[in-house]
């Protein structure tokens, strides 16, 4: 026999088609309830979209430490080769709203949680090891000009491009975007960074800085505009069916987890700020150390619960990794987690995606959604201190060891110098092959195509800085593309 279906207060319901009535012609009763019931639930079926990385892919997986890194690390996780850790990813693209298209030029986000047994730990990172710009302040107008325009509804290369041009340290990763890897072909093909500096902390009270790699152990693969463009025509969703296609075959994707290290103290000696988020540390001189291996296997039961529900954070970090001076993280510390307490509401984190493996035991006490028991274990120890032994306690061994930090409080400048330029030149001279930097050049003027004049000229001045090749390669791709017929900046006049 099949299971009876049920109000969400367990009340068998009698049919689930027909309405109470007044007559056969209508109209309805208010005392139907369970229909009531039935049209609110529809009401509350969506929460908030993230207001930056709304579109996501996710999968379940398993790290496996296969290399010792104890001598940089207490981390629980890292203690013995060996260890494995249940792991659940959100790759996503930043600008585009819930419904967005999987295979569209944008950077994308690559997060991991790691249900350790000391806590989560997550990895917020994005498949580029850098970001457009190093100083919070800058982030909510950056993801503004990736948005819609206020009166157009449409995206704005103008606003894009004028930001940029006005952050000329923004070029790194305009680079990277809008080469051959800014469209990749799906998550699978695509390395991850943490992207900030992180630091590591061992036994002996010993830090060191951290970067964090994920190596991809499938070729790197990538979409032309073109190609992108059809695919589109064909399908929204070409990343979730390549997912889904990919773990259904059992040809789970993995990845490689490495870090670069940098002793406490090195870092004055680096010759640029090595928290800036613009820059990477060049492998030549912090060479990649093998961590462990990453291996997502399992298509999640629910997407809404698991992927939609799944809330990243990097300040969930466990005893033995720790945090930077980077401005950018230390903005993201906040911003992240009071997003999630926006989104999903306080208690966030008792959602089963987010919900620690770790035992969990605080004093936080109610608010909505607070479904879980008095997880302190002992009713009467609803504060602290208190006198019952049973009670959790904080830990004093996992006490971070004290982060050396520049001792003025102000608001140091970090004007745009020539170092700014010194990596996106490497990029663009040494790693991009001579076909790479030709798609870059057009698919740069293909970007730009809708911009103003002054904006185009303001931008051509900060790749003169990168290279004049680079600048001239984007100008003459731009006198060669075709105009656009509607652009995102064309005003639209208000009815007559
Ligand atoms: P290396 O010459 O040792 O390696 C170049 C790196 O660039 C490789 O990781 C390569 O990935 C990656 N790469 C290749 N094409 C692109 C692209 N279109 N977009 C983004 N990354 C790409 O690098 P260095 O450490 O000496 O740094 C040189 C420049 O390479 C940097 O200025 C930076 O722009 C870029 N880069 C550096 C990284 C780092 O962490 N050091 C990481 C990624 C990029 P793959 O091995 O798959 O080919």
């Amino acid at each position: 026999m099949s299971k009876r279906q049920t109000t969400s207060a367990g009340a068998p319901v009698p049919t689930n088609e027909t309405s109470r009535t007044a007559g056969p012609r209508g109209p309805l009763l208010l005392e139907d309830y369970q229909l009531i019931e039935k049209l609110a639930h529809q009401n509350r079926e969506r929460i908030p979209e993230r207001a930056v990385h709304a579109k996501g892919w996710g999968l379940q997986g398993t790290l496996t430490v296969t290399h010792d890194i104890t001598k940089y690390t207490r981390a629980a996780l890292f203690s013995k080769v060996g260890n494995t850790c249940d792991v659940l990813s959100r790759w996503s693209t930043v600008a585009g709203e819930l419904g967005a298209a999987d295979a569209e030029r944008d950077v994308r986000g690559f997060s991991l949680k790691f249900y350790t047994e000391e806590g989560n730990w997550d990895m917020v990172g994005n498949n580029t090891p850098i970001f457009f710009v190093r100083d919070a302040y800058k982030f909510p107008d950056f993801i503004r000009t990736q948005k819609r325009h206020p009166k157009t509804n449409m995206r704005s290369p103008e606003a894009m491009f004028d930001f940029w041009a006005g952050q000329p340290e923004s070029v790194h990763q305009v680079t990277i975007l809008m080469s051959d890897r800014g469209i990749p072909k799906n998550p699978a093909h695509m390395h991850g960074y943490g992207s900030h500096t992180f630091s590591m902390w061992n036994d002996a009270g010993e830090r060191h800085w951290v970067k964090f790699h994920f190596r991809c152990q499938q070729p790197i693969e990538n979409y032309t505009n073109e190609e992108a463009k059809k695919i589109i025509g064909e399908t929204r969703e070409s990343f979730q069916e390549d997912l889904w296609n990919m773990v259904s075959e059992g040809k789970y994707p993995k990845w490689k987890l490495f870090i670069q290290v940098m002793k406490e103290g090195e870092e004055d000696k680096f010759p640029f700020n090595p928290f800036d988020l613009t820059k990477v540390w060049p492998h030549a001189d912090y060479p990649l150390i093998e961590v462990g291996e990453l291996e997502m296997h399992t298509i999640p039961e629910n997407y809404f619960q698991m992927v939609e529900n799944a809330a990243y954070s990097p300040s969930n970090v466990v005893p033995g990794i720790g945090f930077s001076p980077d401005k950018m993280l230390q903005a993201r510390i906040f911003s992240y987690a009071d997003a999630h307490r926006y989104r999903l509401g306080t208690h966030y984190e008792a959602l089963p995606a987010n919900a620690p493996k770790a035992p969990v035991a605080h004093y936080h006490k109610d608010g909505a959604m607070r479904f879980f028991r008095n997880d302190t274990g002992n009713f009467n120890a609803y504060y602290e201190p208190n006198q019952y032994e049973d009670a959790p306690r904080p830990d004093p061994s996992v006490m971070e060891p004290p982060m050396r930090i520049d001792a003025e409080a102000y608001r140091h400048p970090q004007e745009v110098t020539d170092d700014d330029f010194v990596q996106p030149r490497a990029l663009y001279k040494e790693v991009l092959s001579d076909e790479g930097r030709t798609r870059l050049h057009q698919n740069m003027a293909g970007a730009m195509a809708p911009c103003s004049d002054s904006v185009k000229e303001r931008w051509y001045a900060v790749l003169e800085r990168v290279h004049p090749d680079y600048a001239k390669g984007v100008r003459d791709a731009a006198e060669s593309a075709p105009a656009l017929p509607v652009t995102p900046d064309t005003p639209i006049k208000a009815a007559e």
